[in-house]
């Protein structure tokens, strides 16, 4: 067998591992891409972003169908297929990994099918049907994302308690369904089932959905998830499940108070952990974080010179376009570029409906440091575009520098949030002012004005807002 020598190796192909292995080989290094999956693409593409996103879209056209009433046109009640439904998710889903593999095929990356672990810090081990036992690197990158937690209290052998993996595989619609966790999946994949016709309940430990967004943002989303769902009951936690024929019986825990009620099905959104474990990382002089992530610097290198991480194993946010940029830093830099990860924005989005979107400083940020920021906000109330949709019910804010209008973050709460975000990411990298939005021409009619709507309040004077002037 040829030696199986490479400049770089890289373990898991999700969406840090495939960009980094894509960038190296661009960069002329020898790059093998391993991962135990048989299809390339990580959690993001094959149980993440991608599925999630699928039906969420798909979920909408029957609410958008069912607010269509309102316009007088009237549908039938809708059939869904979901045996279908499904077929249509997994060919995205195989469309799109096929295309990963295509591309690391153009580029001559080198994909193995295996499990791999640390023999040393210039060995991998590897585990998988056809493949060598042992591979050496120059230099490793590890990417092998996170999984989902599930506390042991609600750990059941029994199929109707979920993750979101099995979550996504739509088994069926559940009458009942128990969502643990107001977190992203949590309200992502309740309002994917509400939508199908499941009674949903949102149990969220925190006084609030969503913990780390500003609370105008979320405002607009829990008011509409509060007619939509069956109930949100916030300062509370599922301390316990038991398995019974009839359905899942929860013991819901707000202190002193105890209560239960049954389900058919619990979707169990608590947070995702690491992937660490047996990877062999003793053998390495890596270390790990207090929350137990892989510690590295701004190259992405970890404590071990010859091996680097990224993605959701290095820690929050755990989000597909951070792990993406982190493994172009870190193939760069092992290709010799002066480079390193500093990103002034990273945006985040929750593709509930409406989606709430934000990036850079956040209020309730800014507030817990101290920095003295000026907040300008634009209600959708006062958009044309949002008022032909039928959804004024949105918010566009800027955080800004209140000396010289930088725009320091964003935030908005309103349908197509996840995109208008873009142009607040733009704004914070590129140090834009307010007066650099307010006067950047935006088309109308388009949810893109109130962006610069938010930004010409900064100077007091929005065309469709009337702010009086204080004397
Ligand atoms: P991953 O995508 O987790 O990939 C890791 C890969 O490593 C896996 O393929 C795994 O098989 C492989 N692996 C692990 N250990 C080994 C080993 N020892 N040997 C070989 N292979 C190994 N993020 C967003 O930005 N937007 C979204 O809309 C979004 N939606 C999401 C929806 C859901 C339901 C979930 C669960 C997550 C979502 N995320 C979203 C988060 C996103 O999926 C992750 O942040 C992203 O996938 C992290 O990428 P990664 O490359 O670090 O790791
Ligand atoms: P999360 O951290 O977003 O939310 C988990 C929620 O569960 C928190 O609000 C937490 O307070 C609550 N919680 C914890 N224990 C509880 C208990 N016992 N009872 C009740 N509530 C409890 O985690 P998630 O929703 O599992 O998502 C994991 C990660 O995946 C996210 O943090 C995000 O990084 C990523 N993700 C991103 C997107 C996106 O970008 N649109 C979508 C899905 C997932």
């Amino acid at each position: 067998m040829a030696e199986l020598r490479y400049d770089v190796a890289v373990i898991g192909a999700g969406p840090g591992g495939y960009a980094a292995a894509f960038q190296a080989a661009d960069l002329g290094l020898r790059t093998a891409l391993i991962d135990e999956d048989s299809q390339l693409g990580g959690t993001c593409l094959l149980r993440g972003c991608i599925p999630s996103k699928a039906l969420l879209h798909a979920t909408r056209l029957l609410t958008d169908a069912e607010e269509a009433a309102v316009w007088g046109i009237h549908f039938g009640k809708p059939r869904v297929d979901l045996e279908a439904f499904r077929d249509r998710v997994s060919a995205i889903i195989g469309k799109l990994t096929n295309g990963v593999r295509t591309l690391a095929g153009s580029r001559k990356v080198e994909v193995i099918q295996a499990r791999a672990w640390f023999k040393d810090a210039t060995t991998l081990q590897l585990s998988g049907a056809n493949t060598p036992s042992e591979l050496s690197f120059g230099h490793a990158i590890i990417a092998t994302g996170s999984t989902p937690v599930i506390p042991d209290s609600l750990r059941l052998r029994d199929p109707r308690v979920m993750d979101s993996t099995g979550a996504l595989r739509l088994p069926d619609i559940p009458p009942r369904l128990l969502v643990v966790g107001g977190g992203y999946i949590g309200l992502e994949l309740g309002t994917v089932y509400q939508a199908l016709g499941s009674e949903v309940t949102v149990v969220e430990a925190l006084p609030r959905l969503l913990n780390n967004v500003d609370a105008d943002l979320l405002r607009p989303l829990h008011q509409r998830l509060l007619r939509q769902f069956k109930a949100i009951t916030l300062n509370t936690t599922v301390a316990k499940l038991d398995a019974q024929e009839d359905g899942l019986v929860a013991t819901l825990t707000a202190s002193p108070k105890t209560s239960t009620e049954t389900f058919d099905r619990v979707l169990v959104a608590v947070g995702r952990r690491p992937s660490t474990n047996q990877l062999g990382l003793e053998h390495t002089a890596i270390t790990l974080t207090p929350r137990g992530f892989i510690q590295v610097d701004r190259q992405m290198r970890t404590t071990e010179p010859t091996i680097f991480a990224i993605g959701d194993v290095v820690g929050e946010p755990m989000l597909a376009h951070k792990a993406t940029h982190e493994g172009l830093v870190a193939a760069r830099v092992i290709a010799g570029k002066q480079t390193a990860f500093d990103a002034a924005a990273i945006p985040a989005v929750v593709f509930t409906d409406p989606e709430i979107a934000w990036c850079g400083l956040t209020e309730d940020a800014a507030r817990v440091s101290g920095q003295a920021v000026k907040v300008v906000r634009f209600p959708w109330a006062a958009s044309g575009r949002a008022t032909t949709l039928g959804r004024t019910e949105g918010v566009t804010k800027l955080i800004l520098d209140p000396e010289s209008g930088r725009v320091l973050g964003m935030g908005l709460c309103g349908i197509g949030a996840g995109e208008l975000i873009a142009e607040g990411v733009l704004a914070v990298e590129m140090g834009a002012v307010a007066e650099d939005l307010a006067t950047s021409i935006h088309p109308h009619p388009t949810v893109s004005e109130t962006v610069m709507e938010a930004a010409e309040s900064f100077y007091g004077s929005p065309t469709h807002l009337f702010i009086p002037k204080r004397s």
